[in-house]
């Protein structure tokens, strides 16, 4: 136990949305203080953390004095820029280490290590000019999805390409930067698996986790899946064996995709807890923010045993347009349980918070959780 960051000690995290409000309630209830360092103002982390830094992440002069009065950094999203990583090393450990960051913030970056690995993937090609753009769209057929290579998170910087004639207006679309052209998997089902690995190499997991997408976005996820047990294996080892291969000390999400003819591919990873994982905050002995906060400080990892099925909902902005939800009508549901993430604006599309239904089977409690969500607005318009 001698590395062990024990409660009553600090933890930082970079970044400041909904991940880290959750990772902050975590780890305050098992009697840390948070630190958090983000550009923005009263952030959904900021709001629960004892300290919130309004700092650019290229601030190093911010950056120094955050990583002074912490003892341990960990992140929030994979997109905050190396820097910051970097100059938090040299003082604290960070967790999970730098390679995954890099790793994961660069889909051409992660689809190469993945394919170098053996991962299963779709087939891809990487283009820099249009002519290459046409060329590997060429090799790779249509439909195809053209991505950014650089960071991209629910369906932003991806366009879908159905015939070779659309490929300049995709390569448009996306600025003309370096891109990945993958595949169009005509998939069976969306899936993720989350792993939580402690420093001393023990590892546990969550899923598969069957995930439905609305406009490239999370919509819906619930635990357990349906599919066979050989696949429930499989996936679960695709996760442990990336989370070995990078070392892991934290939790990390990996989301794949299952073909109409059972094959797994990869298609992301997220070194940190993930969206489709909101559900074990209800639903597991231990849910994937506390994984977190115990790997990062190097403590035993928590069980992961489900107590029942679960479904989550997102709640995005879209809820709000000239309206209030009815909170009051899901309070009313005993088996659903509402998670708000205090963000004052709430655009279309905007994550705002999060709906999780419990109860016997997984069908209900799909059916639970989308009956719950159209409640919030179901005849807000006459009241
Ligand atoms: P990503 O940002 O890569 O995670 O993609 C967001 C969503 O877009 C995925 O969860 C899928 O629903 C869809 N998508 C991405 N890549 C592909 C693909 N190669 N084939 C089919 N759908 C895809």
């Amino acid at each position: 136990m001698k590395q062990c960051i024990l409660p009553g000690s600090t933890l930082g995290v970079l970044g400041s949305g909904q991940l880290g409000r959750m990772f902050a309630i975590a780890a305050r209830r098992m009697g840390y203080r948070v630190h958090v360092l983000s550009p923005d103002t009263d952030t959904p982390t900021g709001q629960v953390a004892d300290l919130e830094i309004n700092a650019d992440y290229e601030d190093t002069d911010a950056v120094s004095a955050f990583v002074k009065d912490v003892d341990v950094v960990t992140f929030e999203f994979e997109n905050v820029p190396a820097v910051a990583a970097k100059l938090a090393e040299k003082s604290v450990p960070v967790r999970p280490a730098g390679g995954l960051l890099h790793t994961a913030q660069n889909r051409l970056r992660e689809k190469l290590f993945l394919r170098q690995a053996g991962f299963p993937i779709a087939p891809f090609a990487v283009a820099d000019s249009l002519d290459l753009a046409k060329e590997g769209l060429d090799m790779i057929g249509c439909p195809a999805v053209m991505k950014t290579a650089g960071f991209g998170y629910d369906g932003k910087g991806q366009v879908v390409i159905r015939d070779p004639a659309e490929a300049e207006a995709a390569w448009q679309t996306l600025g003309g930067h370096e891109v990945v052209i993958e595949s169009f998997v005509d998939f069976d089902r969306e899936m993720s698996v989350i792993v939580a690995r402690g420093m001393d190499g023990d590892m546990v997991t969550y899923g598969p986790i069957e995930n439905a997408h609305h406009n490239h976005i999370l919509d819906v996820s619930s635990l357990p899946a349906d599919i066979s047990s050989a696949l429930h294996e499989e996936a679960l080892e695709i996760a442990r064996e990336l989370a070995r291969k990078f070392d892991l000390v934290g939790v990390l999400c990996v989301e794949m995709f299952l073909t109409r003819d059972d094959q797994l591919l990869v298609n992301e990873l997220a070194p940190r807890p993930h969206n489709s994982g909101h559900l074990t905050i209800d639903a597991h002995v231990t849910c994937q923010f506390e994984q977190q906060v115990r790997a990062i400080c190097g403590l035993p990892l928590g069980s992961a045993r489900q107590h029942c099925p679960a479904a989550m909902a997102n709640l995005l902005g879209d809820l709000w347009q000239g309206q209030t939800p009815r909170w009051e009508a899901v309070a009313a549901m005993p088996d659903v349980k509402l998670h708000l993430y205090g963000k004052s604006e709430a655009r279309p599309g905007r994550k705002m918070g999060h709906l999780t239904a419990l109860s016997d089977s997984v069908s209900e409690v799909v059916a639970m959780v989308r009956a719950a969500r159209d409640e919030l607005t179901s005849g807000v318009a006459s009241r």
